[in-house]
Order: structure tokens, then sequence, then C-alpha cells
């Protein structure tokens, strides 16, 4: 059956996403597209070949292009010669999403600067896949891609994320993985929590939760193979109790007024403005009546 419908494309730069593993996580528009674009870009020309036979959608004769980092520099001029001459330019990376940890984005920008429609097509993206089965909030979350490759700038780099309020969803090569845990443990605490997710939508597909102390350990003693994702939990809460409101509130309340106290020291601990407001109307007036 023939899942695709070739049409005319306006002109202009086509982003699509391409599936991380089972094959028919391919959308339909992203197979319209495929069948129906004058040029036709991959970062690896010969996975996108494979995935268009797997789904019956043709060459027909349609120029296929590398694109990658190496030739960017080389390859981006034709593209955007093509696109200039009113043509529809489809552009895919090896899997997933383009331009997320993938080449695609000196050419995004390239197009946008240069006129040209830019349209995306949505899809897969492994982060977004590990992050719906990790088990760990998704109110807000922090794509930080791959940490360098040594321990001193990799422990510096999750130094500074170590206090972002959100979930850290990194990815990272099976070589690493058990290296990269035991430094997110020593430097983020053994207590996090945390997930790795491997082979999402693959055959062996495998999701790891527990402490990031825990999921070390597992992964030291009995390693991985595969693609994964590692996402950990944001920092604990701060436990913040009556002394330390009052103590921040006379730290600032010889400057600001009662209201500006209040809103500085609810803003730093994270607390609820009215309760620290009347906190600070309390030590206010019992200055008042001391003095
Ligand atoms: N652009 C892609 C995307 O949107 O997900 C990511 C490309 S990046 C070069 C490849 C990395 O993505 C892998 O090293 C791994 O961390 C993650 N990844 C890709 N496919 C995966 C899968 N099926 N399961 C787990 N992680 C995957």
């Amino acid at each position: 059956m023939v899942n695709h419908i070739r049409q005319t494309l306006a002109p202009g730069l086509y982003l699509v996403a391409t599936p991380i593993g089972a094959a028919r996580d391919i959308t339909l528009r992203t197979l319209d597209i495929l069948a129906s674009a004058d040029v036709i870009a991959a970062e690896d020309t010969r996975s996108l070949r494979k995935l268009m036979d797997i789904h019956a959608v043709p060459l027909e004769g349609r120029p296929l292009l590398a694109y990658h980092d190496h030739n960017g520099g080389r390859v981006r001029p034709r593209l955007l010669e093509a696109l200039s001459s009113g043509k529809s330019v489809v552009y895919a990376s090896e899997a997933g999403t383009p331009m997320v940890a993938d080449p695609g984005f000196d050419l995004a920008r390239a197009a946008i600067a240069d006129g040209h429609g830019l349209i995306s097509a949505p899809g897969p993206s492994a982060v977004i896949t590990a992050l719906t089965l990790s088990g760990l909030p998704t109110d807000r979350f922090l794509f930080a891609g791959f940490l360098p490759n040594t321990a001193t700038a990799r422990k510096t780099a999750l130094r500074s994320l170590s206090d972002v309020p959100a979930t850290l969803a990194f990815y990272e090569s099976p070589k690493r993985a058990a290296a990269m845990l035991r430094d997110a443990a020593s430097v983020l605490g053994q207590d996090r929590q945390a997930a790795v997710c491997r082979e999402l939508t693959k055959k062996f597909e495998e999701v790891l939760r527990g402490t990031l102390g825990e999921l070390a350990a597992e992964m030291a003693e009995t390693p991985r193979k595969g693609e994964m994702v590692v996402l950990i939990d944001r920092a604990g809460e701060r436990t913040v109790n009556l002394s330390d409101i009052e103590e921040a509130l006379r730290a600032v309340m010889n400057d600001m007024s009662v209201r500006d106290a209040a809103d500085a020291v609810s803003h730093d601990l994270g607390l609820k403005r009215r309760q620290v407001y009347q906190i600070a109307l309390k030590l206010s007036s019992e200055d008042e009546g001391g003095g």
C-alpha cells in the first residue's frame, strides 16, 4: 500500500523528522514531502534511501545530496541556489529531528537569511520520547545535548546545571554512559532520581529508573550497548525554616520597605510572598516596639 501523496510543493526548505528506530514512526506528511520535493538532501543518503524504499517512496531521478557537518560549506550554496530558483528542498538528518544534536542549523539559518520559506514536518525525537518514558517531571526540561568527553570538562558542565529547576536531558554514547552517571552522581548527588532510556522504539528498548547512585552502579556492573538518553531530576526543594526566613529578612529590612523585603526574600527562597510578608510585618513591629 502506498501511503504518500505526490503534490506540488511550495518553494522552500522542508525539515522533516525521521524515525529513531521503528520505521513506521515516520509521519504521512513527511512521506508526502519526501515524495514531492524537487531536491532531497540528507545527512546520510543511504539510510534515507532505505527509509524511502521501506515506505515505497520513489526517487524518480530527483537529486539526492549528502549534507552533513563535514561538507556543509560546500553543499549549502547548491541547496540555496535550488531554493533561489523556486525549488522545494527537503532535508532529513540520519534519525530523529534535524538540528536536535544533528546538522541542519546553518542551512536553516541561511534559508531564513535569504528569505526562503522554512517548513517543519515534526516527528520523532529521542529526547521527547525519553522524557515521556522517564517518569520524571515534564513541566520543564533542559536539553543539554552531549556532555564533553573528558571527565574534568564533563564535571564542570554538570556543575553549571546543578541548580537548574528543570529535568535535565542528555544524549550519551554507550561507551561513556557509566562514567557520565558516576560523575553526575558525584556532582549532583547520589540520591537524585534519574532514568536511562535505551534503544527507544527498537526491539531491545529498555528504561532504567532509580537514583543516580543506583544507575551509576548498575551501568558500571552491567554496561549496556545501543543509543541512550540520560535524564536527571532537578535538585530537591530546599527546606526553609522560620529562622532562615527571619534571618534573610533581617539582612535586607534595614535598606528596604517591608513590602520590598518580602518580595526579595520570597523570590530568593522560592516561597509564597504572603507568608513572607506576614513574617516581615511581625519583625518590623517587634523592632518598632523594642526601639
Ligand atoms: N536528532 C536526533 C533526535 O532528534 O533525537 C538525535 C541525533 S544525535 C546525533 C544521536 C543521539 O540521540 C544518540 O547518541 C542517542 O543519545 C540519542 N538517540 C537517538 N536514537 C535513540 C534511540 N532510539 N534510543 C535512545 N536514544 C537515542
